[in-house]
């Protein structure tokens, strides 16, 4: 491996707090990248909360749309502000393999193969690489799904559950190693994410299929697949607001009577919305677990 050679190339931009946390899927803000940048944003200096930074690596070097479609991510950046440099080898590896801090939701901790040694033997550890697909437990609403499940864990069992929009597979696999008899099954409307999550699964130890203790991954848009049909004790779906709303009566309609629906990807604005649509169809909201801008609902289908 040549130490000095560039093997990528990062784009760095300052970002107030509010456009950090608003910041898209890769994948939908360079819907013609293959692969879409990697897109990390952080707090430059704690003194100053509303100071951040948008970091996007690039494989190769970004050419002026590229540059263009992220000054449009954060629009208060003054023109010119965007600094544009190759990263070295070093850099990319540090950045790809041990990048990510643990994160730790009761008693889940979400950490890369690099920082394995975080879990202590009461925690339940779950090892995900920061890669390709959504879900490394730095988000807000991977975190706030990670802790309304570590909370259901004290008062509930479930025995047949769903987690829609399964991403890297994390709440599946929390899912799985929390409620060992359970059966789960994991969708995705993007095949790439069931084939990271597959991939997820075996470096956490969970059987992939049907039965028990296993995880049934599958390609699909909501709950259109027979395998989503129900009825489940428990669905996860961290997705966004929009698709929450949209998708409101199939996926109610998946649940068990006294089944438990947790909801994240939606802003505190949208969270009343994303509620009334649910409880319109018998639901209770029985739990909102605030963090940042991005709550976490939790409710219950009614008798
Ligand atoms: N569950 C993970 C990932 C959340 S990101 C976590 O909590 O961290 C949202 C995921 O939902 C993405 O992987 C995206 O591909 C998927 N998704 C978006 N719209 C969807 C839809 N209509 N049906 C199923 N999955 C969808």
């Amino acid at each position: 491996m040549s130490g000095s050679a560039a093997s990528g190339w990062r784009v760095r931009l300052p970002a107030t707090r509010a456009e950090a946390e608003a910041i898209p899927f890769a994948d939908d803000a360079f819907p013609d990248r293959e692969p879409p940048p990697t897109l990390l944003t952080d707090e430059s200096d704690p003194s100053r909360p509303d100071d951040w930074t948008l970091d996007a690596y690039f494989a190769e070097e970004p050419g002026t749309d590229d540059i263009a479609r992220l000054y449009a991510l954060v629009p208060a950046a003054a023109p010119g502000s965007a600094i544009v440099e190759p990263v070295a080898d070093t850099d990319w590896v540090t950045l790809s393999q041990s990048g990510f801090p643990p994160v730790r939701a009761g008693r889940f901790v979400v950490h890369t193969a690099a920082h394995a040694d975080a879990v202590r033997a009461s925690d339940i550890g779950i090892a995900i690489e920061a890669g390709l697909a959504f879900g490394t437990g730095q988000h807000f609403t991977t975190h706030g799904c990670l802790a309304a499940l570590d909370g259901l864990a004290r008062t509930h069992q479930f025995a047949r559950a769903a987690d829609l929009g399964t991403g890297t597979g994390v709440l599946a696999i929390a899912i799985a190693r929390r409620w060992p008899r359970a059966t789960v099954v994991g969708s995705d409307i993007d095949p790439v994410a069931t084939w990271v999550a597959r991939a997820n699964l075996a470096a956490n130890g969970v059987r992939s299929g049907r039965g028990r203790g296993a995880i049934d991954l599958v390609t699909a848009a909501g709950v259109a697949h027979p395998r989503l049909r129900g009825p489940f004790d428990l669905v996860t779906a961290n997705i966004l607001a929009g698709p929450l709303v949209a998708m409101a009566g199939p996926v109610a309609a998946t649940l068990a009577p006294g089944g438990i629906l947790v909801l994240a990807g939606l802003l505190t604005s949208q969270a009343r919305r994303v509620a009334a649509a649910y409880t319109a169809r018998g639901f209770k909201l029985v739990d909102l677990l605030a963090h940042g801008e991005w709550p976490t609902l939790v409710l219950r289908r009614g008798p």
